[in-house]
């Protein structure tokens, strides 16, 4: 259930509704909007009494949620729900670039790849520090060493850091040392640490499972935002199909569909969906055409040495080209991006 508040209803009147809502055993969602606080609830087994609250003060009306999902829903939350990292607004009119290495491999080139994604115009830095890979066999990442030299690029270079977390473990360590928390396409579904994560108190960046649909998408985000972290990014990377030119198939269908229904930010990763260099820099130009808040781009400047994902690393002179182009592109989306060259260099 909504309750859905009027506009000149008071805090109190929103208190009162959370406390009545907590004392039926229930936790409260207040998502204050532009012209009306939504107050969500969950943990209720089934339908609730609209008379509990009908004749509160302050209630205007009382909406029973048809979907599944409830907290990432616009009939919660109509405006688009912005995600504020530093100086950097995700969801907001600004596009949003994150880019960087798969992996962090060294920290010398953790640092070189992040002074040179930043001098083209990068918003926040990405690298894995724990890498869920295939195989046993290959490179698991540099654990809580790499989130240190992530941290030492953040201090370098002013932009925030985005990495991923695979367990619970990790999560806690990725909280304290990165801006904002990413949990892969293969935990999309791992629901204790979208739990965990929603219990965090950093941003998620959560990816879409290779085989997930768009209500198994939204239902993860819901898990994050059932525990009281509504600062959730999603991100489409490609899914499983029949399909063999290509490492994924890119969904940039759901990005409008997501748009309809949820008030989440969502970006693309055309690197995952693509695997293939050639095809990164056209499927970001498709991606912000079809409205997505922005991208996330594996660059390596030398991918030919790189530990994991080199083939589909764009050099950072092409990351630098595309990068100009969406700029030229987002005015035609009624959009804009600000190629930051962030903080100067502390
Ligand atoms: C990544 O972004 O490094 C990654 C492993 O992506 P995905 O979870 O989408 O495969
Ligand atoms: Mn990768």
């Amino acid at each position: 259930m909504l309750i859905v508040m009027g506009a000149h209803a008071t805090a109190e009147d929103v208190a009162r509704i959370c406390k009545k809502i907590e004392d039926l055993g229930f936790k409260p969602h207040p998502m204050p909007g532009a012209s009306r606080t939504a107050i969500g609830l969950t943990g209720n087994p089934g339908p609730v009494e609209p008379g509990f609250f009908e004749n509160m003060p302050g209630v205007v009306e009382l909406i029973e949620v048809t979907h599944p999902y409830k907290l990432v829903s616009r009939e919660l939350k109509p405006d688009n729900t912005t995600v504020v990292v530093g100086d950097v607004v995700i969801g907001g009119q600004d596009i949003v670039v994150m880019a960087g290495p798969c992996a962090v491999e060294t920290e010398e080139q953790t640092l070189r790849i992040a002074e040179k994604v930043r001098a083209k115009g990068a918003h926040i830095y990405r690298g894995g520090a724990f890498k869920p890979r295939t195989s046993p066999y290959s490179f698991h990442g540099l654990g809580l060493k790499g989130l240190k030299i992530l941290a030492k690029a953040r201090d370098c270079t002013g932009m925030p850091i985005v990495t991923e977390a695979i367990d619970g473990e990790s999560l806690e360590m990725v909280e304290e040392y990165a801006d904002i928390i990413q949990i892969g396409a293969r935990n999309m579904q791992n629901f204790s640490l979208l739990r965990s994560a929603g219990r965090a108190r950093k941003p998620v960046l959560l990816k879409r499972g290779m085989s997930a649909t768009l209500d198994d998408l939204l239902l993860a985000a819901e898990y994050i935002m059932s525990e009281g972290n509504y600062q959730v990014i999603l991100c489409e990377r490609g899914i499983r199909t029949f399909a063999d030119h290509t490492r994924n198939t890119l969904d940039l269908s759901i990005i409008p569909a997501v748009k309809r229904i949820s008030h989440l930010p969502i970006l693309v990763d055309p690197s995952h969906g693509t695997g293939k260099r050639h095809k990164v820099a056209p499927l970001s130009r498709a991606a912000i055409a079809v409205g997505a808040d922005g991208l996330i781009i594996e660059v390596h400047d030398q991918p030919e040495n790189a530990l994991s994902d080199g083939p589909q690393a764009l050099l950072p002179e092409t990351f630098g080209d595309l990068m100009e182009e969406i700029q030229m592109l987002a005015p035609v989306v009624k959009r804009s991006m600000t190629r930051v060259h962030t903080k100067a260099v502390r």
